[in-house]
């Protein structure tokens, strides 16, 4: 985590891969993108673990995109009104990566 030089609140990912201070209009160029990336994926991890508790979920033949494991729990989830598609989210088997399927 980053830290405004000016005012010491946090620094929060804005547009055009900078940092900027939530307070104040400080901000600075991200240094590596790596830890934006993170961030992004950290936030993502939370919304799917939200949804469900693990264990009950089915099985599927989906290839990991991390370890390349070719066995996944998945479940679905509703995301926004009625209307829309379902979401489908699997979880290796092997190494619990998660991710969703957007196809
Ligand atoms: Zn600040
Ligand atoms: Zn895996």
């Amino acid at each position: 985590m980053d830290f405004c030089a000016k005012c010491g609140s946090i620094l929060v990912p804005k547009e055009g891969k900078k940092l900027g201070c939530v307070r104040c209009n400080y901000s600075i160029k991200a240094k590596e993108t790596v830890k934006l990336k993170e961030t992004v994926e950290k936030a993502k991890k939370i919304e799917i673990i939200d949804e469900n508790p693990m264990k009950a979920y089915p099985k599927t033949k989906e290839e990991c995109p991390k370890c390349e494991n070719r066995e996944a729990y998945f479940w679905t989830v509703q995301t926004r009104a009625g209307d829309e598609a379902e979401t489908r989210f699997f979880e290796c088997t092997k190494c619990h990566h998660r991710w969703r399927d957007y196809s």
